[in-house]
C-alpha cells in the first residue's frame, strides 16, 4: 500500500515539477523580453533627447556665425517668446565669462547650476543630478569663435516619466503573464501528460489482471508519446503470441503426458486388485515402462533447452554402430509389426564411432519413431549406416507420407508439426532434439522427401570427435 502511495506521489511530483519548469521558463523569457525592451526604449529616448539638444546647438552656432552675438541673442529671444525654451535651459557665456543670456524653465531650482562653469572634458555632454533624486539635467555645449559658449540643457524628467509608466505597465502585464504561465503549467501537467497517464494506467491494469489482450489507447498520430504507446502495444501483441504459443506447447505436453499416465494408472489399478503374482509383476513392468515414457518426454524438453544453451553433457565412448542400431530398431519392432511395417537394417559389421551411446540411440530412435509413425501399413523402413572415412552416415528411409516442400525448412524447429501430422501423437520435439544432439556431437542432419513417396533422413557424425568440440552455442 505504501509503495503504491509513493509511486503515485512520485508521479504527481514529476508532473508538478514539469509544470513548474514550464511556468518558470515562460515567466523568465517574458521577463527577459521586458528587460531588453526597457533598455532599448531608455536608450532610444536618451538618443532622441540628445538629438533635440544637438539640433538647437547647431541652429544657434549657425546664427552666431551669420550675425554674431547680437544675432544670436535675437534668435534666442524670439525662440523664448515662441515658447521653445519652456522645457529647455539655454545659457550663453562670453569671452569674459559673463553670462549674456540665461533662461531656465520653472522648477529647475533643484539643479545645482553652479557646476555649469566648471571645465568640461572632451565630451559635449554633461549631466547634473537633481540632488533630491529623480531627474537628471543633460547638458550639451558648443564653443563658438571669440570665446563664446552656448549651453543647452534638458531635464530627463519627461523621459523618466515615460519609463516609469512603462515599468508600471510591465509589472501589470507581468502579473498577467505569471497567471498565464500558471494556467499553462497546470494544462501541461494535466492534458500534456495524459498519454503518459493512459500508458501508465494500461500497464498497471495488465500487471494487476495479467491479461495481455489489454491495449494502450493510441490515436495513431506521429506524436512521440503516441508512438511509445504503439510500441508498447506491439510488444504486448508479441508477448501475447509468445505466451499463446507457450500455452499451446504446454497443452501438447500435458496431452502427451496424460496418455501414459492414464495407462500407468490403469495398469497399477489392475495389478493392485489381482492376486496373481505373475499378473502383478507384468503390471508393474508396464507401469515402469509408462513412467519411463513420461520421464522421456520431460527429459526431451530439458535436453533441447540444454543443447540450445550449449550446456548438454556428452559421455563419449567408442560405440559399436551395429549394436546401437539394433537397440533402436528393437524399440519399435513390436509397433512396426502391429502396423504391418517392415524394418530392414544395413550396417557394416565392426563399424565404430566415438559418441555418447545413449544420445546416439536417442537420435536413431527418434528418426525411427517418426518413420514408423508417418508410414502406413505395408510400408518399408530401412535403417542404414555407412563408413565415409572419417565420418559415419546414418540413413533412415521410409515409404511414408513424405513432407511437403513448404514444411521442409521448419521441421527441425522446436514444436513445429506439419499440418497433416497434427493427428498423430507427438510433441514436435523429436527432430529438434535430433538436430540438437547431432550438432552437439559436431555432426550435421539432412532430409530429402517427396510427398506420397517417402522421406530419407540423414545424420553424419565425425568418427572421432576432437576433444575440443563443444556443444553448439
Ligand atoms: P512430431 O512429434 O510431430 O513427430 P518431430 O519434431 O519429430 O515432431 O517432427 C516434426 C514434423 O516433421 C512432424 O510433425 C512431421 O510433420 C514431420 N516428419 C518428421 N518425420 C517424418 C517422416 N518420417 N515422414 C513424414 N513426416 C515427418
Amino acid at each position: 500500500m505504501s509503495s503504491r502511495w509513493s509511486e503515485s506521489s512520485f508521479r504527481h511530483a514529476f508532473a508538478w515539477r514539469l509544470g513548474l519548469w514550464y511556468a518558470a521558463l515562460f515567466v523568465a523569457s517574458a521577463a527577459a523580453l521586458a528587460v531588453v525592451t526597457y533598455l532599448l526604449l531608455a536608450r532610444a529616448l536618451e538618443d532622441q533627447d540628445h538629438e533635440v539638444l544637438q539640433s538647437m546647438l547647431g541652429r544657434y552656432a549657425t546664427e552666431y556665425a551669420r550675425a554674431g552675438l547680437p544675432g544670436l541673442r535675437r534668435l534666442l529671444e524670439s525662440d523664448a517668446s515662441e515658447g521653445q525654451h519652456e522645457r529647455l535651459m539655454v545659457r550663453v557665456v562670453n569671452q569674459q565669462a559673463e553670462v549674456v543670456y540665461f533662461a531656465t524653465p520653472p522648477g529647475w531650482a533643484a539643479f545645482d547650476l553652479s557646476t555649469l562653469d566648471q571645465p568640461r572634458g572632451t565630451s559635449p555632454w554633461q549631466s547634473i543630478a537633481d540632488p533630491t533624486g529623480g531627474a537628471v539635467l543633460e547638458l550639451g555645449s558648443v564653443d563658438l569663435p571669440y570665446g563664446v559658449t552656448v549651453q543647452v540643457g534638458r531635464s530627463s524628467h519627461v523621459r523618466d516619466e515615460l519609463l516609469r509608466r512603462f515599468r508600471e505597465r510591465a509589472l501589470q502585464i507581468g502579473a498577467l503573464i505569471v497567471l498565464i504561465a500558471a494556467v499553462g503549467g497546470v494544462l501541461i501537467t494535466t492534458a500534456g501528460l495524459r498519454p503518459i497517464r493512459e500508458l501508465d494506467a494500461a500497464l498497471r491494469e495488465i500487471l494487476r489482471t495479467g491479461r495481455l489482450d489489454a491495449r494502450v489507447p493510441a490515436r495513431g498520430s506521429d506524436d512521440p508519446l503516441d508512438e511509445l504507446g504503439m510500441l508498447v502495444n506491439e510488444m504486448l501483441g508479441r508477448l501475447q503470441t509468445l505466451v499463446g504459443g507457450m500455452r499451446g506447447a504446454l497443452d501438447n505436453v500435458a496431452h502427451d503426458l496424460r496418455t501414459p499416465l492414464t495407462r500407468f494408472r490403469n495398469v497399477a489399478e489392475a495389478a493392485i486388485v489381482s492376486d496373481d503374482r505373475a499378473a502383478l509383476k507384468e503390471g508393474l513392468g508396464q507401469a515402469l515402462e509408462e513412467s519411463e515414457r513420461v520421464n522421456a518426454t520431460l527429459t526431451a524438453l530439458m535436453d533441447i533447452s540444454q543443447a540450445e544453451t550449449g550446456t548438454m553433457r556428452l559421455d563419449d565412448e567408442l560405440v559399436e554402430v551395429p549394436v546401437v542400431v539394433e537397440q533402436a530398431v528393437a524399440l519399435f519392432a513390436d509397433e512396426a509389426e502391429d502396423r504391418g511395417l517392415q524394418i530392414v537394417t544395413d550396417v557394416p559389421a565392426g563399424l565404430k564411432v566415438v559418441a555418447d551411446a545413449t544420445r546416439l540411440r536417442q537420435v536413431l530412435a527418434n528418426l525411427l519413431e517418426n518413420a514408423v509413425k508417418y508410414t502406413s501399413a505395408g510400408g518399408r523402413i530401412r535403417m542404414a549406416a555407412a563408413d565415409q572415412g572419417d565420418h559415419v552416415t546414418f540413413t533412415v528411409e521410409d515409404t511414408g507420407s513424405g513432407i511437403a516442400a513448404e514444411h521442409l525448412p521448419f521441421i527441425w524447429d522446436r514444436l513445429y508439426r506439419a499440418e497433416p501430422s497434427r493427428s498423430a501423437r507427438g510433441l514436435g520435439l523429436g527432430l529438434s532434439l535430433v538436430k540438437a544432439i547431432v550438432e552437439a556431437h559436431g555432426g550435421t542432419v539432412g532430409v530429402a522427401s517427396t510427398p506420397g513417396v517417402g522421406s530419407t533422413f540423414t545424420v553424419t557424425l565425425p568418427k572421432a570427435r576432437p576433444a575440443a568440440t563443444s556443444p553448439r552455442a
